[in-house]
């Protein structure tokens, strides 16, 4: 089966869902999403957070949680811009969806988010 995202969104500024051709939906936090970046540097900085976790804290950009867009990459990926600039990572869709099982948040972490988010408003 064509496993792809048939929908894909912000749920406000920490949190993205996504639905997918087979039914699967689910919702992981914009930071997970970045940590879990595929692109060579920071597939380089989770190696070395593995190996030497407590000098290795990934540095904390303004912005780098910040999802800007997801632009569709032909019929298998998506090219996530983020509010640092970042932008060369490559989300092919199974590598995504790999993102949005290992990740899943409860419906009580979503609303405590939410919860979280319409106070500071
Ligand atoms: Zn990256």
């Amino acid at each position: 089966m064509d496993i792809r995202p048939v929908a894909i969104k912000k749920s406000n500024e920490f949190m993205i869902y996504c639905k997918w051709t087979d039914g699967f939906e689910s919702t992981v936090t914009l930071k997970h999403l970045r940590e879990q970046c595929p692109c060579a540097h920071c597939e380089e900085d989770r190696k070395a957070k593995e190996s030497k976790p407590i000098f290795n804290f990934k540095k904390f950009s303004e912005g780098m949680n910040d999802l800007v867009k997801l632009d569709k990459i032909g019929t298998y990926a998506l090219a996530a811009t983020w509010g640092d600039g970042h932008k060369a990572g490559i989300y092919t869709y199974e590598n995504l969806r790999s993102i949005f099982e290992e990740f899943v948040m409860s419906e009580d972490e979503i609303k405590k988010i939410e919860d979280e988010t319409a106070e500071n408003k």
